[in-house]
């Protein structure tokens, strides 16, 4: 592992935090901090921690000493000098004269020896920082020493390797008494550079930042440097993998389909997918002893809350063989769930049946013949846990490469999994109401499209936008902020909406909601229109609109899930306008093509309904076309906008409001919802 540190860049970043009263100690623990979390094979997810002793006045004029560790929720990435709360030092090193602490107690301590009481709550590993004398402190979950420590003989593997250069803890869960053994062990040998914690990581330590970092770095590699003798490949399976395998664009919505749960009454329990491969990836789904190595345990016990202990392993989908797979896939997800009950039984039981349940759904789903599924309740989480089993997957076959993997016991996996300062780390708090479900907008770059991405967004969903202008398509993605994916799309090409369907799949796993929403104005008196107008809005309002649905009710039936389609109508399918015929009239039959939807598909619990809206700055109308209007009518063109029965002009953000509620309202279907500030002409019955 090369080291990445830099004079220059320190002292940048000593010259930077100066400025804002944080003195060279912190600074440069910032600076080493990031250095460390930006390289996810030390650092992933919240796993690994820094600090550092030094001195701060307090209101008082008093000078404190204190500790810096790394606070809950910071990114060691971009970890900025607030990320490493202080703590006063004296109460923290007095508390290693008890017995025993309670790990409220521990929380409840350190937080209120915070300097600044707003401060995010100090690592569950403080004590340990605490306990050991050393100025500057790092730890990683490197993932090259794990692969060595989660060994049957990991123990004597690594006390061969780094010698007496470094001390070594059993493992103990994180906590006091994890703090209280790893300062005697320190104290046994005090020249040692840094600790190895067995199965769960290594600290290492020194009088200046860059030590300590060179030092991690050194002892990184020289792990990374066994892992290189005496390799053995994994062995690939030689039966079982697909000549053809399936696309991953339909085995992901049957997937996700498997995962979901029935609420009843049209509600349903969803999740949301990562997707990853890479030889590497497929190397290990497809070995032949996958149905072993993975299925051991985690590779460090704190992974066990974003991944559980194990993965689901599926069958390798083979392209012409998917209800097959489908019904073998749905097995060994029951299987993964029975076992996960018998898991925690069982641990419960030990643990005198205090602990309540978690889900027992996977988080990784390993697939032969195509690769991995992060899965999680957002597309955030899912992404968390696929980025933790490709790590997995290195350190595993690492592991496997030099030995054979074997991590900490099912016990202590539990204690971690069901430990509650673990499970604050994931936060808690109600879902919103479009958490878990994906939305597609078509026409979403601009206008009601982009109003109504944002405002599903704002609500929790996963959004893809689709525009025929991929850069505006970027930018509405972007304001809905998250994890939203953009699409070029022209939706009158009914390959190109396959293939963005396809995308939306391969990003998120699926679709469950979907705005059709693209559509543009034509005028020409009906008599003497040129026919290739007419045919050209048919295209726009009619066909792509049907193409749309087509490709949302093939991944909604595979997924059987049932599922939402919206469709932007107009006040032209109902009142026709003077001269706006080849709009109008693509625009009625999108409105029975809503129906005919509802019809067709009401029983695979797709729904299927309608915004009729007129009138709406950002919408169809243009600058010119309203300056125009409202001059011909003579009025204002505020006074034209408004010129509905409430006087009020009527916003994208107000037609959005209303795909929104429809798209809520688990028991509409067939309908209409106009949203025009009344015109009793268009209005329906
Ligand atoms: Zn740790």
């Amino acid at each position: 592992m090369k080291s990445l540190w830099s004079d220059a860049d320190a002292e940048s970043h000593v010259a930077r935090y100066a400025s804002q009263g944080v003195n060279r100690d912190l600074a440069l623990r910032v600076y080493t901090t990031r250095l460390l979390g930006g390289d996810p094979k030390l650092v992933l997810h919240g796993g690994g921690n820094t600090s550092c002793k030094t001195t701060v006045t307090d209101l008082l004029g008093e000078t404190v000493e204190v500790l810096c560790v790394k606070g809950s929720g910071w990114d060691m990435g971009d970890i900025e000098p607030a990320g490493l709360p202080a703590v006063r030092l004296a109460p923290l090193q007095k508390l290693r004269r008890l017995a025993a602490l309670a790990d409220e107690d521990m929380v409840d301590f350190q937080r209120g020896n915070l300097l600044n009481s707003a401060s995010p709550n100090p690592s569950v590993e403080t004590l340990l920082h605490a306990f050991l004398p050393h100025k500057f402190i790092d730890h990683t979950h490197s993932t090259a020493v794990l692969s060595l420590t989660d060994q049957p003989d990991g123990d004597a593997l690594c006390r061969e390797l780094f010698g007496a250069k470094m001390g070594y803890v059993p493992y103990i869960m994180p906590g006091f008494a994890l703090a209280k053994a790893a300062a005697e062990v320190y104290e046994q040998d005090p020249t040692v550079e840094g600790l190895i914690l067995f199965k769960h990581g290594i600290f290492t330590f020194g009088d200046t930042a860059r030590q300590a970092y060179d030092r991690m770095i050194a002892m990184v590699t020289l792990a990374e440097q066994r892992l290189e003798r005496g390799r053995k490949p994994l062995i690939a399976a030689t039966t079982g993998l697909p000549k053809t395998p399936a696309p991953l664009a339909e085995v992901a919505p049957l997937l996700r389909g498997l995962l979901a749960q029935d609420l009843g009454d049209g509600a349903h329990r969803r999740w949301v997918m990562d997707f990853r491969t890479s030889p590497a990836i497929r190397a290990y789904v497809d070995g032949a002893e996958v149905a072993r190595y993975s299925q051991q345990g985690v590779v460090t016990p704190d992974h066990t809350i974003r991944t559980k202990n194990w993965p689901v392993v599926l069958p390798a989908p083979e392209a012409s063989k998917l209800e097959e797979w489908t019904i073998a896939a749905s097995a060994a997800i029951d299987g993964f769930i029975s076992r996960y009950h018998a898991y925690f039984a069982r641990n419960n039981q030990r643990l005198g049946g205090v602990k309540t349940e978690l889900d027992p759904m996977p988080r990784v789903a390993l697939v032969p013949g195509l690769g991995l599924f992060g899965i999680g309740a957002s597309a955030k989480d899912a992404a968390i846990a696929a980025d933790i089993a490709v790590n997995t997957v290195e350190c595993i076959a690492d592991a496997e490469a030099v030995g054979s993997f074997q991590p900490v016991a099912e016990d202590h996996l539990f204690d971690l999994e069901y430990w509650s300062l673990e499970q604050a780390k994931l936060g808690k708090g109600a879902e919103k109401p479009f958490a878990r479900q994906v939305v597609v907008v078509t026409g979403g770059g601009s206008g009601i499209g982009a109003a109504t991405a944002k405002a599903f967004a704002r609500d929790g969903a996963e959004v893809a936008v689709l525009d025929l202008d991929p850069e505006a398509a970027k930018a509405a993605a972007k304001a809905c902020g998250g994890k939203a994916l953009a699409v070029g799309c022209d939706v009158t090409d009914p390959d190109a909406v396959r293939a963005a369907f396809d995308a939306v799949a391969e990003c998120f796993g699926g679709v469950d909601i979907v705005v059709s929403n693209a559509g543009a104005a034509w005028q020409g008196a009906v008599g003497v229109v040129d026919d290739a107008v007419l045919r050209r809005s048919f295209e726009l309002n009619f066909f792509a609109h049907q193409s749309v649905a087509q490709n949302a009710v093939r991944v909604m039936t595979a997924q059987g899930t049932g599922g939402a389609l919206l469709f932007n109508t107009s006040k032209q399918a109902v009142n026709p306008g003077r001269n706006f015929g080849p709009y109008g009239l693509p625009k009625a039959a999108s409105l029975f093509l809503m129906k005919q939807y509802a019809l067709d598909h009401g029983k695979d619990g797709i729904r299927s309904n309608a915004v009729n809206a007129d009138r709406i700055r950002s919408g169809l109308l243009t600058t010119e076309m309203i300056a125009s209007r409202s001059k011909a009518r003579g009025l204002t063109e505020k006074d034209y906008m408004a010129g509905n029965l409430l006087g009020l002009e009527v916003s994208a953000e107000d037609v959005a409001d209303a795909f929104v509620w429809l798209a809520r309202s688990n028991k509409v279907t067939a309908c209409t919802v106009t949203v025009d500030g009344g015109n009793i002409e268009a209005s329906l019955r």
